[in-house]
């Protein structure tokens, strides 16, 4: 019978963070970088934010889980006097975008992908977590969407939202600030040292991923700064490694589903080693054999449970 791979429980990452009761997020504090040319990193181990403060205000990407918000707020007031004008959501996980409706409430306008706006309005079911994510008030909405390709002028910055379809998501957005070369990957990376999560119930693929991330390197040089989920920004060199990794794991995965193995042959043959031992979480939040079998069904288009 075919396991539904799951989450560490303790684990504070990406689809997970906004659900755990057992998270204090009163102790959690934001961790301001400076990135220069304006634009800086809010983390907070979860579905971390992106500013670009200017003249004209700020532009904020992904506005974390609902009780981070004052926090969000705030870290912002230290960097910038100037209203929130715009704000991005990378993808529909409500670490993402779950203090929308307080921090959009002073006139800042939501802009996502139209997937995005879709999922948030009609709820969700992620069965890597059985987490069951209720439909979002209207001024949580974003009130902007876009296809395939947007682009924002901001304070002379050249901000360009480009979705790349079924990767992390069904709804992500690539946010590449040009001027200060950053990149937030959305959750299509999980950066150095982790394998990268794509949620199958919202769409995610493993070919999606490899995509998203060859697209991340056509953006990139040798200085970009990538924003993965959470954690650190990651280099262009790490993006590569992951990148090349998903590509050698696909074509190894395919050759023994075309040989007919079962999924637990799949796994029970380690067609990740030699690949992607260095990519495993120190919490375990992906192993090698939980991520194999993502890959595996990812190729055989095995659908996850819509709810349990
Ligand atoms: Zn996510």
């Amino acid at each position: 019978m075919r396991r539904i791979f799951a989450a560490a429980a303790t684990v504070l990452c990406c689809a997970s963070a906004f659900a755990q009761p057992q998270i204090d997020y009163s102790k959690l504090e934001i961790r301001t970088t400076d990135f220069g040319r304006g634009v800086y990193l809010l983390g907070w181990q979860g579905g971390d934010s992106l500013i670009l403060v200017g003249d004209d205000g700020v532009l904020l990407v992904d506005t974390s889980v609902a009780q981070m918000g004052d926090k969000i707020k705030a870290a912002i007031a230290n960097v910038s006097g100037k209203p929130i004008r715009w704000i991005v959501n990378t993808h529909a996980h409500a670490d993402h975008f779950g203090a929308n409706e307080a921090l959009a409430k002073d006139g800042a306008l939501i802009v996502a992908h139209e997937g995005l706006r879709e999922r948030m309005a009609k709820g969700q079911y992620l069965a890597a977590f059985n987490q069951t994510i209720p439909p979002s008030p209207p001024a949580a909405l974003p009130k902007i969407t876009y296809a395939d390709a947007m682009t924002l002028h901001f304070d002379g910055e050249t901000v360009e939202l480009v979705h790349v379809p079924n990767a992390h998501t069904d709804n992500d957005t690539i946010v590449h600030f040009k001027r200060a070369n950053v990149i937030h990957a959305s959750g299509t990376f999980g950066g150095a040292g982790a394998y990268p999560f794509f949620d199958m119930s919202s769409g995610g693929s493993l070919a999606g991923m490899t995509a998203a991330e060859e697209k991340m390197l056509s953006f990139a040089d040798a200085n970009t700064k990538i924003m993965a989920d959470e954690g650190e920004p990651a280099s262009t060199e790490a993006l590569k490694a992951t990148h090349d990794m998903l590509v050698a794991l696909r074509a190894r995965v395919q050759k023994l589903i075309d040989e007919g193995k079962s999924e637990d042959q799949v796994v029970a043959a380690k067609p990740i080693q030699g690949l992607g031992d260095s990519w495993e979480h120190a919490a375990g939040f992906l192993n090698a054999d939980t991520f194999t079998r993502m890959a595996y069904q990812s190729l055989k288009g095995i659908r996850p449970p819509a709810a349990r």
